[in-house]
């Protein structure tokens, strides 16, 4: 028996949240993010497909998956967010480095130097994200600085939202207009345009300005939308209901602003599923797992599954989530251990030991998204899927 659980990867969904990407952003290029084993989907088989469907180049956050997709015959462009340890390995394995101070800039140069070679970069700015980039009052000589650098070529700009999700636009508009004043004076120093890039799946459904020349979504590609959820209950309503036939995952909520809000249709892509291990009956009064949190209140019919946090599947889910056996829902019952989950089936007529039990997905008319697990966890999309997703044991469908 194979540990934890299966995630099957629908391919074309994928290729048709491409698709959809690619008509919001009036067919820009296409950046597109599969750091983190392509939101946990599984990196090789999506970047080949997404290649394959038209993306023109791919980002990882480490060199080591750039390594792994070039092992896997990979030749299109891929661009590493953030990772310079090795920088022999951008040379060796042809990988783009995004270079966010001016100290691995010369480092950089100096290897080129030596290998007599001229590499590309994108220089990444921090235009309020806190996160990685150049920033303050030098940053403008700064990256004319690294441009000059011998064996360098900057062939890209880039930054990072912090809240394009948000339907305030106004600190992400402030972010952008920085972003356009820097790479502006920097045209006009170096006398070329620079290809420049900004927009994440927030940014392409949210913020049309920000699609300047290419476009770097991640977690649209894998079928949600970022913006049809907000994190801070009570306020803002959970999730909404899903829409019938797999499709889902995105709701305008009528946020102003939304690109081709009409034709916008997501189609997650992940199904994680597992087998019943083994059905119980129990009498009312009965504890279930761990720590007597959930007392069975009549005869009961208990599933045990063979998956639990050790699996990706949060111990949050005590008690708090749903999973679907038979096209319905049934309750997660007890404290998540380690390697095993308790669901009460006693609502299930006809079911047997080693039936299909879906967590994330669709079975019949019923589906579980990641908006609706992160919400019963306080977390989002992201890390629903990253966290699940590369757990599971991957099976690729290939044709719809
Ligand atoms: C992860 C990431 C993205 C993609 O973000 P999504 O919200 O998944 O679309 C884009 N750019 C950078 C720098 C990232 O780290």
């Amino acid at each position: 028996m194979n540990r934890g659980a299966i995630a099957e990867i629908n391919l074309p969904a994928i290729a048709h949240n491409l698709k959809t990407v690619s008509k919001a952003v009036k067919k820009r290029p296409v950046i597109a993010v599969v750091k983190a084993d392509a939101y946990g989907h599984g990196c090789i088989e999506v970047s080949k497909r997404l290649i394959q469907e038209g993306a023109s180049s791919l980002a990882v956050a480490y060199i080591s998956e750039g390594i792994l997709l070039r092992g896997a015959g990979i030749g299109a462009p891929i661009i590493v967010l953030f990772d310079c340890e090795d920088i022999d390995n951008f040379f060796d394995f042809d990988l783009l480095p995004v270079l966010h101070d001016t100290t691995t800039a010369s480092a950089l140069s100096r290897v080129a130097k030596k290998r007599r070679y001229t590499i590309k970069v994108h220089v990444k700015i921090d235009t309020g994200m806190g996160r990685l980039g150049l920033n303050g009052k030098h940053i403008i000589e700064d990256i004319v600085r690294i441009a000059n650098m011998e064996g360098i070529e900057l062939a890209g700009l880039m930054s990072h939202f912090s809240d394009a999700d948000l339907s305030d636009r106004s600190y992400a508009a402030a972010q952008l207009k920085q972003f356009n004043m820097i790479r502006e004076a920097l045209c006009k120093k170096l006398k070329k345009r620079i290809i420049s890039h900004m927009a994440n799946s927030a940014a392409v459904l949210n913020f049309e300005d920000a699609h300047l020349d290419a476009v770097r979504p991640g977690l649209m590609l894998y079928g949600y939308s970022p913006l049809s959820y907000n994190p801070n209950p009570p306020d803002n309503p959970p999730p909404p209901p899903l829409e019938k036939g797999g499709k889902g995952g995105f709701e305008s909520g009528g946020h102003d602003g939304i690109i081709n809000s009409e034709s916008i249709i997501l189609i997650p892509a992940m199904k994680v599923k597992t087998k019943i291990l083994c059905m119980r009956n129990f009498p009312p009064y009965s504890p279930i797992s761990y720590g007597r949190t959930f007392i069975t209140k009549r005869q009961s019919k208990i599933g045990v599954l063979p998956l639990g946090y050790a699996d990706g599947y949060n111990r949050l889910f005590s008690n708090n989530a749903e999973m679907l056996v038979r096209g319905r829902r049934v309750p997660v019952v007890g404290r998540i251990c380690m390697d095993l989950t308790m669901v009460d089936l006693t609502e299930i007529g006809d079911v047997r030991e080693g039936d299909e039990v879906v967590i994330l997905g669709q079975q019949g008319n019923e589906s579980i998204t990641a908006h609706e697990l992160a919400w019963k966890t306080q977390t989002i999309p992201y890390e629903i899927l990253t966290s699940i997703g590369s757990h599971s044991k991957k099976e690729y469908i290939h044709e719809s």
